[in-house]
């Protein structure tokens, strides 16, 4: 920096090598152009966690900051070889992340299996709904099924973790729990199960086999798109750097209570 603050180009360069240099997380979700939730949110919270985000696009949405009013899916092929291009020329990829999939989640499960994406850290957002009632991927609960298999952390709120689980949707934090275990039970290393939406304070649990942890939190006033995408992204991107699962999932926790605290609906 000069002393008025503006960068010398020497330090540009500088700061592009330093993010070039930083653990690779390779996220595979739609794109809101209104940057509320989406490619762009991920983005924000894995440059926000010290990881590179390699953004692929699975959908163009059509949203504004209130709605969504429809999507258009990229093709499959579109989307692996996005994926693959990255793998190739960028890896290694430490951690894939998964948002909103559209028409592409069949193509993404066989990236799951590929060499160079099978040993990453796989975190699954399994997006069903946008907050406006919109369906996001063509279908529903079984296109992602294959995902959750297999050891990837799965990062679900109340709705869906009942949706995948086969139960009710669970109203409460043991009912939320019970869910997390059935998503274990089925072959997800862990579950961040998300219960913002339950009556009361805020907990989510961090299921895995080794055990089940709260991660209890303060109800904030209003609500924000982007939540989901920002929690599961800032958590890949610091399994990527090497943290372990829990002080990952304490700090993403943080990172959007910072966010929410930043002000009004967006
Ligand atoms: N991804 C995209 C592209 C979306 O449009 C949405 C919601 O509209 C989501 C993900 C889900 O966002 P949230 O983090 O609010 O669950």
């Amino acid at each position: 920096m000069t002393a008025h603050g503006a960068r010398r180009p020497a330090d540009d360069a500088d700061s592009r090598r330093g993010e070039e240099g930083r653990p690779r997380v390779l996220v595979l979700a739609g794109l809101d152009p209104s940057g509320g939730a989406g490619l762009v949110a991920d983005g924000e919270a894995i440059l926000a966690a010290g990881a590179r985000p390699l953004l692929c696009a699975t959908a163009i949405t059509i949203q504004t900051t209130a709605r969504v009013r429809g999507w258009h899916g990229i093709p499959a092929e579109v989307v692996t070889a996005q994926a693959l291009a990255l793998a190739e020329e960028e890896g290694p990829i430490r951690a894939v992340k998964l948002g909103m999939l559209g028409s592409a989640a069949p193509a993404v499960a066989r990236l799951k299996e590929h060499p160079l994406l099978a040993g990453a850290a796989w975190v699954v957002d399994p997006v069903l709904f946008s907050s406006s009632g919109a369906e996001l991927v063509e279908g529903g609960t079984d296109a992602y099924r294959p995902l959750l298999e297999r050891g990837p952390i799965v990062t679900p709120n109340a709705m869906e973790a009942g949706a995948f689980a086969g139960l009710p949707e669970p109203r409460d934090e043991a009912a939320l729990l019970g869910c997390a275990r059935r998503l274990v039970d089925g072959g997800a290393a862990a579950v961040l199960a998300k219960g913002g939406h339950l009556d009361g304070e805020p907990v989510d649990w961090l299921v895995s086999a080794r055990g089940a942890e709260p991660l209890r939190g303060t109800r904030r006033p209003g609500s924000k798109r982007g939540t989901g995408c920002r929690l599961a992204s800032f958590l890949a991107a610091r399994l990527a750097l090497g943290e372990g699962l829990f002080d990952a999932a304490r700090d993403a926790k943080r990172y959007v209570a910072a966010y929410l605290d930043r002000g009004a609906s967006a």
